[in-house]
């Protein structure tokens, strides 16, 4: 497999999944909470689309959540260079921030609303630019 020039791997986003060791599959999923009215969101923010507040805290959110609702995509992003079809999981967090990810380790025919899903962090590799990042996804609990 293609590494990247440091050999530490990279986050596909960082505001969204810090990696928490050296591997690229180990991370949690970064959000922030909105101090006025409690609300969080996945990933950065500079107000509160709720309250429009600006006093945010970064927090870390749950690595378990649930299923709810989900599509197969047969016609991906350009570039993306994972699998197709493929299923994409809209996971709601037990903070309330609702996270899309491809959903793994799950035939289609056993997905249903309601499931319980864990994060799974994979490492994909980039051939265009000869990179690995560590991507977040759902896998069933
Ligand atoms: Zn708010």
């Amino acid at each position: 497999m293609a590494n990247n020039s440091t050999g530490i791997a990279q986050s596909v986003d960082p505001s969204r999944l810090e990696l928490t060791d050296n591997t690229g599959t180990q991370g949690v999923l970064r959000g922030h909470r909105c101090k006025s009215c409690n609300v969080s969101v996945f990933g950065l923010a500079t107000f509160c689309q709720s309250c429009t507040s600006n006093d945010l805290e970064p927090i870390q959110l749950d690595k378990q959540g649930t299923l709810y609702s989900y599509t197969v995509v047969r016609v991906p992003p350009r570039e993306w260079p994972g699998r197709v079809p493929y299923t994409l999981g809209e996971v709601e967090l037990p903070e309330g921030p609702h996270v899309l990810a491809e959903v793994i380790e799950c035939a289609y025919s056993d997905i249903k609303i309601g499931m319980q899903m864990d994060l799974a962090i994979e490492l994909v590799s980039i051939p265009e630019n000869n990179r690995v990042i560590s991507v977040y996804k759902w896998k069933p609990s």
